[in-house]
């Protein structure tokens, strides 16, 4: 199935033909911490998140909500103008506060000029009664994505990562959510120490099965200051390389369920704080590589 001028559903694809143009997603630190690392689950967080919590390239939560999201779009116009905006809560747990608190935030987002929407990271055990009903209410007025940081489906190689929750709870909050009209997108990583290309095939499947309506897909980060820096020096991780990452993504790419809208195929750490794998900065070649991967495998069928 050819979409675009890429061989999987893209992200582009899918917001240009909902919306009618190109979205740009705006990063957002609203400030707010993660169970897994203010004590109530644990206070040391997933062995790779970052002292940001994955918000390395947010704005200064000393900003308001409307002047980080325009601080994202200074940057997006030095290279395009002509677009759409997508705030995206993504540093830390973005429902982990008082419902009130979230609800003012959330509409402060949706109400900046080309806002299509609001895109939510989080956990599947923070979706309280009073925030599935908060996300319902939003999803029958704007476009809500909600992203849920999943990265395996091994409850052994969870408790290795400390994600802090299993599968059952995961399925649980999955499906009340389910229920609402969002877009959920998955999260994957790909290299976690003990799994295997059959791992991640099994992971794809899962969440084919499970019908989410995207995935993120990326490789193992192992960035300093974090859990994994510390295990890393004392049992150092092997790192794919670059082309084992680009064939095992082509390969995922091949068994996915069309439908599946493709969010992400690499990831982004900053460079200053990046251990390993140092390849990983260099996003357009892993993405050309795959789309190269991916072409060839469609020729020779
Ligand atoms: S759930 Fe997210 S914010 Fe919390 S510790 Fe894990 S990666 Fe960090």
């Amino acid at each position: 199935m050819i979409f675009f001028d890429k061989n999987y559903y893209s992200a582009d694809f899918f917001f240009k033909n909902k919306f009618g143009k190109k979205v740009y997603k705006i990063s957002i630190d609203a400030g707010f911490t993660c169970p897994n690392r203010d004590g109530s689950i644990s206070s040391s967080g997933c062995i790779f998140c970052s002292p940001r919590g994955s918000g390395d390239f947010c704005s200064s939560t000393a900003l308001s909500i409307t002047n980080q999201i325009s601080e994202g779009i200074k940057k997006i116009h030095a290279k395009n103008t002509n677009g759409l905006l997508l705030p995206y809560f993504q540093a830390f747990t973005n429902t982990y506060a008082p419902v009130d608190t979230l609800r003012a935030m959330y509409e402060e987002a949706i109400s900046y000029p080309g806002a299509v929407g609001v895109a939510i990271a989080t956990r599947p055990d923070c979706l309280s009664d009073d925030v599935i009903e908060l996300l319902s209410d939003l999803s029958q007025r704007t476009y809500v994505q909600v992203e849920l940081g999943l990265q395996t489906i091994h409850d052994d190689i969870a408790f290795f990562i400390n994600r802090g929750y299993d599968l059952k709870s995961f399925e649980y909050n999955y499906y009340r959510l389910r229920k609402l009209n969002v877009h959920i997108v998955i999260h994957q990583i790909i290299g976690l120490p003990g799994e295997t290309i059959d791992d991640y095939k099994f992971f794809i499947r899962y969440i084919s099965a499970i019908k989410a309506d995207g995935i993120k897909i990326q490789m193992l980060h192992i960035m300093k200051d974090t859990l994994l820096e510390q295990y890393h020096i004392k049992n150092p991780v092997h790192c794919m390389s670059i082309n084992q990452y680009i064939d095992t993504v082509s390969e995922l790419l091949t068994i996915i369920e069309p439908g599946i809208v493709i969010h992400r195929l690499t990831g982004d750490a900053p460079w200053k704080t990046l251990i390993e794998p140092q390849w990983s900065t260099d996003k357009k070649r892993i993405l050309n590589g795959i789309q190269a991967k991916l072409k060839l495998s469609l020729n020779n069928k």
